[in-house]
């Protein structure tokens, strides 16, 4: 029998959703080139929210690309063994140490949830990538937050002062999203020295080939206990699209927990056969990334002669406060056909990506305007 006049679930007071959900705010993207056509009725934008590369990935992920979707009926490979044998062999670590995934967030994911009981601890800084507290979050777990200082550099003192509590889980974004600034190597071991080996420590590289000051993985090994590096090829690979991400953990155990909740073919064929061309061609790596490095430079030698406030950025993006506000900001670039991307970090933040040249030269001849009281 048909029933008519049944409630929706949301107004029958028994959601089968997790309360645990309830608090939580979905991720919000940066604006879509959709959006901003349909918003302004423009057609042509740079792109600069989402700190995607605009030079591009190799020229050689095409032809790899063509070759793997000859066989769409086939599954990919669960272990993405080739691309791991090859990240393994140029970072000199075992391949069993490595865990490839559809872009870092999902292992982010992965790694919160095999970790993570209700009521543990996570140790973070913020502002950082709003995915650690969203997963966290899921997770049920306890949210340890050791804000940065006026000028977003990590409090090392105060948060190896927590570390040493031995949180169950800590998380290391260097270079900081959205802020841009780095850690240095003496950071990292103090917090380390500071940290018992029962605490997971999460390094998110997601930039790390924009600022390869020292090797983070070698610090981690000398302070001996569990961790992963979490990196992408997102950024300065430039295939956003395909979702490849891939984690080197302290041991072929730890892999082997994320293979048993992970779904094993979650990375497809031709985002695998991508970046294995993206990765075997670090001469265009080098080339972009010394050419976003160069017009980053370009783009601060202009804030700095307006007298905005910026941070010291070691990524593709810049991060400053305007004194219009974030949203005016906003809204008066992408009338200049430019996205950028609004934070509500307190005192008024913007994160720009460094684009294409064009893209750089538009966005410095709309900042003085875009940026006045
Ligand atoms: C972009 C980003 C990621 C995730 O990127 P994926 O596309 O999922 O690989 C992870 N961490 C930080 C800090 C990022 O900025």
């Amino acid at each position: 029998m048909l029933v008519l006049d049944r409630k929706s679930p949301s107004d029958s007071g028994t959601s089968p959703m997790r309360p645990a959900l309830e608090p939580i705010q979905a991720y919000k993207a940066g604006m879509s080139l959709a959006e901003a056509s349909r918003r302004t009725g423009q057609t042509h934008f740079s792109k600069l929210a989402s700190n995607e590369n605009l030079l591009g990935a190799s020229p050689k992920v095409g032809a790899a690309v063509q070759q793997a979707l000859a066989s769409p009926e086939i599954y990919p490979d669960p272990y993405c063994e080739t691309l791991r044998a090859a990240i393994g062999a140029r970072l000199g670590v075992e391949s069993g140490r490595i865990l490839v995934s559809p872009g870092s967030e999902a292992l982010i994911d992965y790694l919160f949830r095999a970790v993570l009981h209700p009521g543990d601890s996570i140790l973070l800084s913020s502002p950082t990538f709003p995915a650690y507290e969203i997963f966290g979050r899921c997770a049920e777990a306890r949210l340890i937050d050791v804000p940065r200082r006026a000028n977003f550099d990590l409090d090392v003192a105060a948060f190896a002062a927590e570390a040493a509590r031995g949180p169950k889980l800590m998380v290391l974004c260097t270079p900081n999203n959205p802020t841009g600034n780095a850690l240095t190597a003496a950071d990292i071991e103090t917090i380390l020295a500071a940290t018992p080996r029962s605490t997971l420590v999460f390094v998110d590289e997601a930039y790390r080939e924009y600022h390869e000051a020292f090797d983070t993985l070698a610090l981690l090994d000398a302070w001996g206990g569990p961790w992963v590096s979490g990196r992408t090829f997102s950024k300065a690979y430039g295939l956003a699209g395909l979702r490849v991400g891939y984690g080197v953990a302290s041991s072929e155990a730890l892999v082997g927990y994320l293979d048993r909740l992970r779904p094993p073919f979650n990375v497809t064929s031709v985002s695998q056969a991508a970046a294995l061309a993206a990765w075997d061609d670090q001469d265009h790596l080098t080339r972009t990334v010394a050419l976003t490095i160069a017009e980053r430079g370009r783009v601060e030698d202009v804030l700095a002669d307006l007298g905005v406030d910026h941070t010291r950025s070691q990524a593709n993006f810049v991060f400053l406060r305007t004194p219009a506000g974030p949203e005016a900001t906003t809204e008066r670039l992408l009338r200049q056909g430019l996205i950028v991307r609004p934070t509500p970090v307190a005192g008024g933040w913007v994160r720009i990506t460094i684009g294409r040249p064009s893209d750089n030269d538009s966005l410095i001849a709309a900042l003085p305007a875009a940026l006045a009281l």
